[in-house]
């Protein structure tokens, strides 16, 4: 999924983080005046507002906005849904890929919506397993669905750019609620999420 780039900025909180961008860099023990770095504070402050918009949008207005009555009770799946956060303990990235089914129960939404809570979520400071539970919980009280289950495969800067440096390891989280409690249809969610037939 596309991300939309947002370009409305807070004065007030743009400006103050550049001034506190400009002193990080002092500590750091670079020189905030040298020419590539003159624009650096203001470009961190508007990334930085950026990447935790999330806090400004309400999943559940973006969910019940494409909400249409439909009989359909087969499970839908969206997958491979593109995702990026922050972890809340080092402010560093993680990124990876949602997989996310619900079971309706005469609602469904729209999957673009399905991928919008994703960002909701992920833009914010996080721990995956926190925001694996948020979409599954936003799911749930939007639609009312027969069961609701999410996965989150990620990537964290934090364990792969320091500390044990483990580069390759990948973290995996879910969350099941209603019918996915149920192990045939569990079963169905994650071989439907592993199989290549949409990989390119
Ligand atoms: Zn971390």
């Amino acid at each position: 999924m596309a991300y939309k780039k947002t370009e409305h900025y807070d004065e007030a909180t743009t400006s103050g983080l550049m001034n506190n961008y400009r002193e990080v860099l002092g500590l750091i023990g670079e020189d905030a005046d040298r020419e590539g770095l003159l624009k650096t504070p203001e470009r961190l402050a508007k990334a930085m507002q950026y990447l935790t918009q999330g806090y400004q949008l309400d999943a559940m207005h973006i969910l019940n906005s494409a909400k249409f009555h439909e009989p359909a009770s087969e499970m839908i799946v969206v997958k491979d849904i593109e995702l990026y956060s922050m972890c809340e303990h080092h402010m560093l990235p993680f990124f990876g890929k949602a997989h996310i089914a619900y079971i309706p129960n005469g609602w469904i939404t729209g999957l673009s919506k399905i991928a919008r809570v994703v960002d909701v979520y992920a833009r914010r400071l996080q721990v995956q397993e926190r925001l694996t539970v948020e979409i599954m919980n936003a799911i749930r009280d939007s639609l009312n669905p027969l069961g609701v289950a999410v996965v989150i495969e990620a990537q964290h800067l934090c364990m792969m750019m320091r500390g044990v440096q483990k580069q390759n390891s990948v973290t995996t989280t879910s969350a099941f609620d209603g019918e996915f409690h149920k192990i045939p249809t569990r079963d169905e969610f994650l071989k439907l999420i592993s199989s290549d037939l949409s990989r390119k």
